[in-house]
């Protein structure tokens, strides 16, 4: 299994990023290990996520560097309020998701399924943004801090840990805000880089996991935040409340016992409010009543720290600022992302060649 550090001559220039936990299968595919699904490919194929690439028999990541979205605001907007409460953060998102969430609510960057299309047909004109340009970003915008967040960041992991770096080394945190569907290994590498983890617990129900994603379990969701605290990541967690889907008194009860039991009494729970969209759209906005009545059993299951969000949902569901607001002038921004001639060479649209050969060119999951 690879875990190699990217070196900093490699990410200056878009190009496909060797994925940082793969390893070869008995089946002659190659597996990631970044998320839960550890997908098995064969040449020529993508994961579910559609980030990660295979060509013959090596991973790439197809979004390193790639943003599709930045803003700045409190870190309490994430949210998190028990790491350096006032401060401001840098949020920044790729393309790609490892779930399908019914209600989520911007899901061409979530899931970004065209944007990653684009990109494995050398045809994506999305910024491209190096690490130390983005923490660049981030020290001019006078922040304290770099949220990974808007889609999964297990996904692109590999750009993820090079900012965590050179963020650190500049004396910014970092805050990674997951559905938590990642392995022990990928965690073991957020040791250390990341300080923060937001994390969803969207439900104590299996089935309820297995409807936005089929390989979830509300275990394996558990047991990864629980990793995170273990390995001395700062560790919030967040629910939003789904009106006949997630708020019964029962499952509410039980999410924030688990954290009390798991997680600690001090250990911060925000209960965010649903808003119709997408397969979900005729569910109605959370009412205010249920919000409370989850904080409610948060109380009496012990925890000492319950937020309530009338006003907000989940991350991915904001509307953002364009990525030129925050790098005005630069030129590479918005070029034709495809890889160098050392890469793809005189095939030229990158892997147009190797999807076409698979029968994959445009296909979706
Ligand atoms: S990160 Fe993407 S390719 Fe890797 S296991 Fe998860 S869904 Fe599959
Ligand atoms: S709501 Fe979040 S976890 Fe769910 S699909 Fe959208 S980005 Fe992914």
């Amino acid at each position: 299994m690879t875990g190699a550090k990217t070196s900093a001559e490699n990410r200056d220039v878009y190009r496909l990023m060797p994925t940082r936990l793969q390893e070869t299968a008995d089946s002659g595919k190659t597996r990631c290990n970044l998320c839960l699904w550890r997908c098995g490919l064969h040449h020529g194929q993508r994961g579910f996520c559609q980030a990660h690439v295979n060509r013959n028999g090596t991973l790439y990541n197809l979004s390193y560097g790639i943003i599709s979205a930045m803003d700045v605001g409190v870190i309490e907007d994430k949210p998190v309020r028990h790491y350096r409460p006032g401060t401001q953060v840098l949020s920044v998102g790729s393309y790609g998701c490892s779930f399908r969430c019914g209600g989520c609510h911007n899901l061409e960057i979530s899931w970004g399924t065209e944007a990653l299309d684009e990109l494995a047909r050398g045809e994506s004109r999305a910024a491209f943004v190096p690490p130390d340009q983005l923490v660049r970003a981030a020290i001019q915008s006078g922040v304290q801090g770099i949220a990974f967040t808007y889609s999964e960041p297990a996904v692109w992991l590999e750009y993820v840990l090079d900012v965590a770096e050179v963020a650190h080394d500049h004396g910014l945190y970092t805050v990674y805000v997951s559905n938590s569907f990642v392995t022990e290994e990928a965690l073991a590498l957020l040791k250390g880089r990341i300080d923060v983890l937001c994390s969803d617990i969207k439900s104590m129900d299996d089935t309820f996991y297995r409807n936005i994603c089929a390989r979830a379990s509300v275990d394996q969701v558990l047991m990864s935040i629980k990793t995170a605290q273990n390995l001395g990541i700062h560790v919030e967690t967040r629910t939003n409340v789904i009106p006949g889907y997630n708020d019964k008194d029962k499952n509410m009860g039980a999410i924030a016992k688990w954290i009390h039991d798991h997680l600690g009494s001090q250990s911060p729970w925000h209960v965010t409010r649903f808003h119709p969209a997408y397969r979900m759209a005729d569910v109605p906005s959370t009412p205010v009543q249920s919000l409370e009545r989850a904080a409610e059993l948060g109380r009496e299951r012990g925890l000492e720290h319950v937020y309530v969000y009338a006003d907000k949902g989940c991350d991915c569901a904001t509307e953002n600022a364009p990525v030129t607001d925050f790098l005005p002038g630069w030129a590479s921004l918005h070029e034709v992302n495809k890889c160098a001639d050392t890469c793809c060479g005189k095939d030229g649209i990158l892997l147009g060649r190797y999807e076409r050969e698979a029968g994959l060119t445009g296909a979706r999951r």
